[in-house]
């Protein structure tokens, strides 16, 4: 009874969340002893030293199925290479990204093969006993953390948010068959994946959105700002002082209500979970929701007057002092150093 993470690829190349994925399922896989865990990987021109890494980091097997046809995701035809895999291999638990294309692929799956899907965990667990999945996601306006489990109908379907776990460190000592798929292969039971000529769907391409556009989940540094800076044109300062750390501009969900910056800024529960090296958060209070999207962060810094503020209590460092004087020192102390 094997775990199943779904690998996501874009142009050939493995997306980090990838590895988070195998994080979380080596720990599961260990739990519950005994069965593999296997990467599986649906797309196009990913060579066998990317697929092994998939190894490398805590794979104990790669099933891939590759055609030039499955270049760009579609979910049609991705869920029917999918379906037809798990029918042949029947694995326990499947776990994939909450990205768009894990948002998109899962529940269309889950349906075909008559499985449950919990979306959104941040937490996943073996329960003892019954070996059953533990999938815990916050419920009721992130008020609560529930744990849900589905005891009569398998595969276990969940996916995890991005950034909720760090990738294993790399091994290369590990080892592991890559098992490879083309479209026209058929499984021992002459059963196959099915035919795309009825599609109704191509992808032809990708092209990046440009506007608005913040890439927090891979920024390395991350100074975001809530409500605390009173106005919209005060994120220019906040602005300034990432560019000159190489890091990207966050903000709370009450800064972007507001109106004073885009909501591919906003960090937290129906945000953007983050996990920088460096996380500061500038007149922001620290509210359940923000904090759920924080918690991976290598270090956090807060800077608030109010010394009771939930983001002093759980930062590495807590500045408590207003936060135009105290960002105004920053910057001046950067601009000394010529950063
Ligand atoms: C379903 C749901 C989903 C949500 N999702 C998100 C989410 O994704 N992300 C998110 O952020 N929130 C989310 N929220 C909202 C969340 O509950 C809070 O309302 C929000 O995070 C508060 O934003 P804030 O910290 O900027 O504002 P406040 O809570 O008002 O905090 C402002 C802070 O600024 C400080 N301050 C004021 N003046 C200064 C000064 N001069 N110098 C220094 N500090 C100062 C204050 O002491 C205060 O702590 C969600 C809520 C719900 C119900």
């Amino acid at each position: 009874m094997n775990i199943w993470t779904l690998a996501e690829q874009h142009e050939g190349k493995l997306k980090t969340v990838s590895f988070e994925l195998l994080s979380w399922g080596r720990n599961l896989a260990d739990k519950r002893g005994g069965g593999k865990l296997t990467s599986i990987l649906i797309g196009s021109g990913v060579k066998e030293e990317t697929l092994k890494e998939l190894i490398h980091r805590g794979a104990d097997e790669v099933i891939t199925v590759q055609d030039e046809t499955l270049r760009y995701f579609c979910c049609k035809t991705y869920s029917g290479i999918l379906e037809a895999l798990i029918y042949s291999y029947e694995p326990a638990i499947i776990l994939a990204a909450a990205t768009s294309t894990g948002r998109t692929l899962m529940p269309y799956t889950a349906v075909k093969v008559h499985a449950g899907l919990t979306a959104d965990c941040t937490g996943l667990e073996i329960e003892d006993g019954t070996g059953n999945l533990l999938q815990t996601r916050p419920a009721i306006g992130g008020n609560i953390m529930a744990t849900i489990k589905t005891p009569d109908h398998r595969p276990q379907m969940a996916t995890v948010r991005p950034r909720s776990s760090r990738p294993l460190k790399e091994d290369h000592k590990r080892e592991g068959a890559i098992i490879r798929f083309t479209l026209k292969d058929k499984f021992p039971d002459g059963t196959g994946f099915p035919s795309q000529k009825k599609d109704r769907t191509i992808v032809r391409g990708y092209r990046r959105e440009e506007t608005g556009f913040a890439n927090l989940e891979e920024a390395e540094v991350i100074i975001s700002g809530g409500r605390g800076l009173k106005k919209g044109e005060n994120f220019g300062i906040i602005q300034e002082i990432a560019k000159s750390l190489g890091g990207e501009v966050g903000a709370s969900r009450d800064a972007v209500d507001r109106g004073w910056i885009s909501y591919p800024h906003q960090v937290g529960l129906s945000g953007k979970t983050v996990s920088p090296r460096l996380y500061m958060g500038v007149g922001i209070s620290g509210a359940i929701q923000h904090l759920a999207g924080i918690k991976t962060s290598e270090t956090i810094v807060s800077i608030n007057n109010d010394p009771e503020a939930s983001l002093h209590k759980i930062a590495d460092l807590a500045i408590v002092g207003d936060a135009f004087e105290v960002l105004g020192e920053l910057r001046k102390r950067l601009k000394q150093t010529g950063a």
